[in-house]
């Protein structure tokens, strides 16, 4: 399935990316197309200005002027005085080639654009102009630009025309640049698309890889307390009834596991659906820690450890918080201090205040846990040594009290007690409009 999502994620960021760059590429192209053309036109027009200006200002222009702007602008260029043409007869291309070209012009001028050739009168200043594309008959690309206007002498026709072949390899050129852009362009996006879909698909990977030994071990640790409860029942028919009594305890013991069990892995799978919230309000910290302690007073004498409660001489600032979740996370905390403190060790309840953070420490001075270890201590369903424990440990308590300490925008950290041990510190922020986020 990952696969496939993967496949899907490249394909669709190389055709969109490829998309994007195609079109952009072309209106660029378009853009510097459009751009080059004009300028064609524009120096057309300058030359045609600059040949009217020296005609009505001068009276002659010499073969050898306009011999030179033909072959430095590659052009052909007729003057026609009161309809009769100039001798020149061109500097370069055939003379019949220059007179079917200046015909075509002309017709095409005519019969296309409505332009008049002999009008009978233009003033100096507004005279009739044009200026056109066409295709030869024999297949040249031609601009051409034509003038009507009025001399000394009278009326006075000018026909340039420009061949376009230059002006045509010079885009062709740029048309393949801008293809081989593109297909580079799109090559490296593909590749990049490629690396992005594996790295976008990582944290998919990873959790689809957490949900499958989320659900193994939660199968594991149900299988055990199913497997005993099994085993009771069938115990109740062949043994003796005075046992009876014996193998339902041991069932409904099994029972209140699995319970426990269940209701941790729906917890852990609410706080993952973010379906599940706190309902937080005004809290008497001191009161709330003194009730936790009580309850653990009774279990630290019968395992003899030494249990204190050591809480600042003046009252803790009240919390916003979640009376109930925070008090099963401190009990998590608590429950695990007990069960791996050996009698005659010490736990310690701590609470303490700075301007912006309240800070609640469960402190042993028990087994402790090994630095390789600690990355991984609120991860679901770890335990540092598998064989060690008692039933009702499954891995899933710190994971638990982590969640509801995130609900509460707090920190849970564990450092060494020193001289051994664990400590957990609660960090909780005492702004109510950060808990309210
Ligand atoms: P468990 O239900 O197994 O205690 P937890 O998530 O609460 O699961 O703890 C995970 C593991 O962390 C435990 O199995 C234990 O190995 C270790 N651990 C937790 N608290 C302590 C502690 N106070 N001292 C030593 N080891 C601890």
């Amino acid at each position: 399935m990952l696969k496939t999502l993967r496949r899907k994620l490249i394909l669709l960021c190389t055709l969109i990316t490829a998309a994007i760059l195609t079109l952009m590429s072309l209106v660029a192209l378009g853009i510097f197309e459009k751009h080059f053309r004009t300028q064609n036109h524009l120096a057309l027009e300058n030359h045609l200005d600059s040949l009217i200006f020296c005609l009505q200002t001068e009276n002659t222009i010499s073969d050898a002027y306009l011999a030179e702007m033909e072959v430095t602008n590659d052009l052909i260029i007729l003057i026609e005085d009161q309809g009769q043409p100039l001798l020149f007869k061109g500097a370069h291309l055939s003379q019949p080639l220059r007179d079917t070209l200046i015909e075509e012009t002309k017709a095409l001028a005519v019969s296309k654009y409505h332009f008049n050739l002999t009008p009978l009168y233009t003033s100096g200043l507004d005279f009739p102009k044009l200026t056109f594309e066409f295709t030869s008959i024999n297949k040249m690309h031609l601009l051409t630009a034509l003038a009507v206007f009025s001399t000394n002498n009278g009326r006075c026709n000018v026909i340039l025309i420009s061949n376009m072949k230059k002006a045509d390899t010079y885009i062709f050129k740029i048309r393949l640049l801008f293809l081989l852009f593109t297909v580079v362009g799109i090559s490296l996006l593909a590749l990049f698309s490629f690396w992005f879909s594996n790295h976008a698909i990582i944290p998919i990977e990873a959790s689809q890889k957490k949900q499958v030994e989320f659900i193994a071990a939660a199968s594991h640790e149900l299988r055990s307390p199913l497997a005993v409860l099994q085993t009771s029942i069938a115990a109740l028919d062949y043994e003796p009834d005075s046992q009876n009594a014996n193998f339902v305890d041991i069932s409904n013991k099994e029972c209140i596991r699995m319970k426990r069990l269940i209701d941790d892995l729906l917890l852990l799978s609410n706080c993952d659906a973010h379906s599940w919230s706190i309902m937080p309000s005004e809290l008497d910290v001191d009161t709330l820690l003194i009730e936790t302690y009580d309850l653990f007073v009774a279990l630290s004498q019968q395992k003899k450890v030494f249990f204190s409660l050591n809480l600042p001489d003046n009252l803790l600032p009240s919390l916003f918080a979640d009376g109930e979740r925070l008090r099963q996370a401190i009990t998590i905390l608590l429950d695990n201090a007990f069960s791996y403190t050996p009698s005659g060790g010490k736990v310690q309840l701590v609470a303490s205040t700075s301007s912006s953070i309240l800070t609640i420490q469960v402190i042993d001075n028990g087994i402790g846990i090994p630095d390789e270890h600690k990355a991984l201590i609120f991860e679901r369903f770890y335990r540092v040594d598998t064989s060690r424990h008692a039933k009702e440990h499954y891995g899933l308590g710190l994971s638990i009290a982590y969640e509801l300490i995130q609900l509460h925008h707090g920190q849970l950290l564990l450092e060494n007690t020193s001289g051994g041990g664990c400590t957990f510190s609660i960090c909780l922020p005492l702004r109510k409009d950060i808990i309210l986020t």
